[in-house]
This record gives C-alpha cells, structure tokens and sequence, in this order.
C-alpha cells in the first residue's frame, strides 16, 4: 500500500505543478542525452580526420606486430595444458545422481557440493579450515601431487606455460599501451571508445586470460544450509612455492635429487639477464627492440630428457622460440 500512497502524492504534486514538472524533465532528458550525442559526433569526426588517418598509418607496422604476438599468444593457450593434480572425491560420481529429499523449506539448490569437479575436494569443515593455513601442504596431499620427480617436473611445466602466456599478454597490453601513446589521440576518445579506437587503428583486441588452474576444498553441510571454500590459485608465485616445496621434499629423502636447479622465475630471470637479454639465435635485444618478447627455452626440450639446468637453457626471441616448437610439433 504504500507505493499506492507515493504514486498519488507524485502524481499530485505533478498535476499542480506540471510546468515546473515538465522543466525538470527536459533538463533530465537533455542531460542524460545531448552529451552522448555530441561525443559520438566528435568521435566519427576525429576518426574520418587527416591527422588521425595519418597516424594510424604510421602506426601500422606496430599494430601489425601487435597483431602477430595476439596470434601467438593463442597459439600458446591452445598447446599448454595448464593442469596439475586432481583430487579423487567424486572421481566416479557421474555414476549416481544426488537428490535432497529433506523436507526443509528453504531453498536446496543454495549449497550444491560439487563432487564431479576434480579441482573440487569435498571434505570436512576442518579440512577447508587448515587448507587456508597451510595450503601447499593440504594441496599436495588432497589432489594426489606426491613429492617425486615426475610432479616437480610437471610442476616445472606448468610454471613454464604460465610464465610464457603470462608474458606474452603482459607484452601485448605494454604494445597497445604503446600504440595508443605514439598515436596520442584525444582524452575523450580513451576514455569513452578506448575500444573502437583499437579497433579503428586496426589492433586485433585478443581477449585471452592465462587459465591459472584453481583448486578449492569445499565443505557443505547435510541440508546445504552451509558451505565453506578455501580457494588456492596457482599462479607464478604459487608455483614456484610448490616447486620449492617438492624439492625439498625430494632432497630430504634422497640426498643426490634436488641438486639440479629449479625452474623457476628466478631461474628465468637470471638466465635472461646471463644472455643480456639477446636472443641467442637472431641477436635481437631488448636494448634495439624496447617491446621485445623474451622467453627462456630448453636448449633440449623437456619432451627429450633436457634438464632445467643453466646449461640447457638459453634465451630466445618469441619469433624464434615460435619457429623450434612448430619445428618440434612437426617432426
Ligand atoms: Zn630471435
């Protein structure tokens, strides 16, 4: 009821007033509308204009390549794997269905436990509760990732397919940073058609994310009433914490592992800065090529028994380190 009661006070008020009621409008409508309407004007002025048509040709080459490291940024999404270890709680619940037969009236479908999802441990409230605390230790033990070789190698690669993806689209945000800098156009264009302005000057937008592989301990409590998550994302950092974790592992056990490096980010950065940031192959540098893309590769690959160790790796450009693993696809 009272709604009704606004709804005739409004009205009222708009019947005895109506001039001042309908001014009011206009300025609404006039400020909500004319402002768009003249910006999409400028907008289609400065992009049919000489002095924009001229900069973006100049820019061209740059998009271009900008363009190029897009395509190989998907490329590298496509081929990694970005996975480790799964947990085994409901591994075969696709064979039975659930059904909440309580007779509670509140909603049943609030907390689902997701038992078909390997990245999903179900587990009891204390279970959640430590893996916040000490979340390599719950991962490693709940998803199966057992401190031996093969899982610090696999752990090796995934740090690796998350730091080449993670540079390469760090490298395309620092270029289109870059061309919209050499190309300057004016602050109403950035800040309102940031987008139609890349797409104007011819930048192909690639909307990929690197898919850090997330895993999560999950309690739901008997009516789905309650649930609780600790969420553990494995991100470079992380990664190289549970590269470091195995290592230790693996040495305590058996003195003579463990002495070989690590391939972490670390060990990336040295090598990079070993190699003077200069790719071994064409000898571009990062001094004569500012937005250069630098990747560390093993000299011989992982797939063929190669260590991560100084020796076996060397710095390349992305246009190199592109051309030896279609190479190694191919053969
Ligand atoms: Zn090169």
């Amino acid at each position: 009821m009272p709604y009704a009661i606004a709804a005739i006070v409004i009205l009222a008020l708009v019947v005895a007033f109506w001039p001042v009621a309908l001014a009011a409008l206009i300025v609404f409508l006039a400020v909500k509308f004319v402002p768009p309407i003249v910006r999409n004007i400028r907008k289609n002025k400065y992009f049919a204009s000489d002095e924009f048509l001229a900069m973006k040709a100049e820019a061209a080459l740059i998009v271009a390549e900008h363009n190029e490291v897009a395509a190989y940024a998907s490329e590298i999404r496509e081929r990694g794997s970005f996975r480790l270890g799964a947990s085994s709680t409901g591994a075969l619940a696709h064979l039975a269905t659930f059904d909440n037969t309580s007779h509670h009236n509140y909603r049943r479908d609030r907390n689902v436990a997701s038992y078909g999802n390997a990245n999903v441990h179900n587990c009891s409230l204390q279970v959640v509760r430590n893996a916040s605390s000490d979340p390599l230790k719950y991962l490693m033990k709940y998803f199966d990732i057992r401190a031996d070789e093969s899982s610090l190698s696999d752990a090796e690669r995934l740090g690796d397919e998350i730091a080449q993806l993670d540079g390469a689209v760090d490298n395309l945000r620092q270029r289109e940073y870059s061309i919209t800098a050499s190309i300057n156009p004016p602050d109403f264009i950035v800040k309102y058609f940031l987008k139609e302005f890349m797409e104007q000057v011819g930048v192909v937008l690639s909307p990929i994310e690197v898919p850090y592989p997330v895993y999560a301990f999950e309690y739901v409590s008997a009516g789905g009433n309650s649930s609780q998550r600790t969420t553990i994302t494995l991100n470079t950092e992380t990664v190289d914490e549970l590269i470091e974790t195995l290592s230790a592992k693996i040495r305590f056990k058996k003195s003579a592992a463990g002495q070989r490096s690590l391939m972490t980010a670390k060990l990336r950065t040295s090598i990079k800065a070993r190699d003077s940031y200069t790719c071994r192959y064409c000898s571009v540098s990062l001094s004569a090529e500012p937005h250069l893309l630098l990747e560390v590769d093993h000299i011989v690959p992982v797939s063929k028994m190669g260590q991560s160790t100084p020796e076996n790796l060397q710095t390349l450009c992305w246009r190199c380190n592109r051309t030896k693993s279609n190479k190694l696809l191919s053969d």
